[in-house]
């Protein structure tokens, strides 16, 4: 079906897959078997990309994710100076321990960008799954940070408290992560059938939920540490008739991938670029559904 597209105000948020992996095997990952094969990766082409969606959506989040941004700073910097100061920046990172590119070079890339990046998420998990550089490192980063963790199969209820000590010690925001492959449209907002979510409520005070069509977070607080339970569908296009009667392809997310290619989708879709020039825009569906986020 080919339906027009529409997206919220500001447009979507753009990921950017950057082309160098990482040296991890996350049994969670996603990604990865995207990094078996380089050919065709391009800094090059990915800059390209990110020239085209800002002409379109000169006022979109981009997220770069990987792979491991901070495995090639070089190119990093390339990629971030692409990107015009109208946008926010996101990356997603391990902050990893890495041969030939020291934590201090790492933490001078962070100083030096501090203006170009909103905020560094890195991925800690209960049960570590890669060598963790020192929470000290990570604690330094010049950029407002978040902690993500995913909290996959059965992971350590009881070393909940003991991992929200861990980054309350450094004012650290944690994001609780649930396993993406899983989440439906059915079980994104089920509260009482969902272990994990009752388990925070448990152990933590539940403050509030924030959502939309296709994500949401639940708030909780730790004694003064902010804490969220995110929740997101594994694909980022919903058809939905307006009130205009016109079908469209509402877009929450779009890829550049490894190649610079455009999706529309997580989900191998191509973005018709064309078309998006003459995206419909909504306002931001994402509201505050109950309680407060605010604390
Ligand atoms: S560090 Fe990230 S990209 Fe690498 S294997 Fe783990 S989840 Fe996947």
């Amino acid at each position: 079906m080919n339906h027009p597209y529409k997206t919220r105000a500001g447009g979507a948020t753009v990921t950017v897959f950057v082309p160098y992996d990482c040296r991890n095997n996350c049994p969670f990952c996603i990604n990865k078997q995207e990094y078996a094969d380089c050919t065709g990766f391009s800094v090059d082409k990915i800059i390209d990309s990110i020239h085209v969606i800002d002409d379109i959506t000169p006022a979109c989040d981009f997220v770069f994710t990987g792979g491991e941004p901070f495995a090639n700073l070089n190119s990093l910097q390339r990629m971030l100076d692409a990107v015009p100061a109208t946008h926010k920046v996101y990356i997603n990172t391990t902050f990893p321990v890495q041969p030939g590119c020291s934590a201090e070079e790492m933490l001078a890339f962070t100083e030096r960008n501090r203006d170009k990046i909103t905020c560094i998420n890195v991925s800690r998990h209960v049960d570590p799954y890669v060598e963790e550089s020192p929470d000290e490192v990570v604690a330094a980063i010049a950029t407002p940070k978040r902690v993500n963790c995913v909290l996959y199969l059965d992971y350590p209820s009881d070393e909940l408290k003991d991992f929200a000590e861990r980054w309350r010690k450094w004012h650290i925001p944690i994001q609780f992560r649930y396993d993406y492959t899983e989440t439906t449209p059915e079980n994104l907002y089920e509260q009482d059938n969902d272990p994990i979510l009752q388990d925070l409520k448990s152990q933590f005070t539940y403050m509030g939920l924030d959502g939309c069509r296709m994500r949401n977070g639940f708030h909780f607080r730790y004694k003064d540490l902010h804490m969220t339970y995110h929740k997101t569908l594994p694909y980022s296009t919903i058809v939905e008739t307006g009130e205009d009667g016109v079908t469209y392809d509402i877009l929450y997310d779009l890829l550049i991938k490894q190649n610079g290619e455009l999706h529309s989708d997580w989900t191998g879709v191509p973005l018709d670029v064309e078309k998006y020039r003459k995206v419909v825009f909504e306002p931001y569906d994402l509201k505050v559904l109950d309680g407060t986020i605010d604390f």
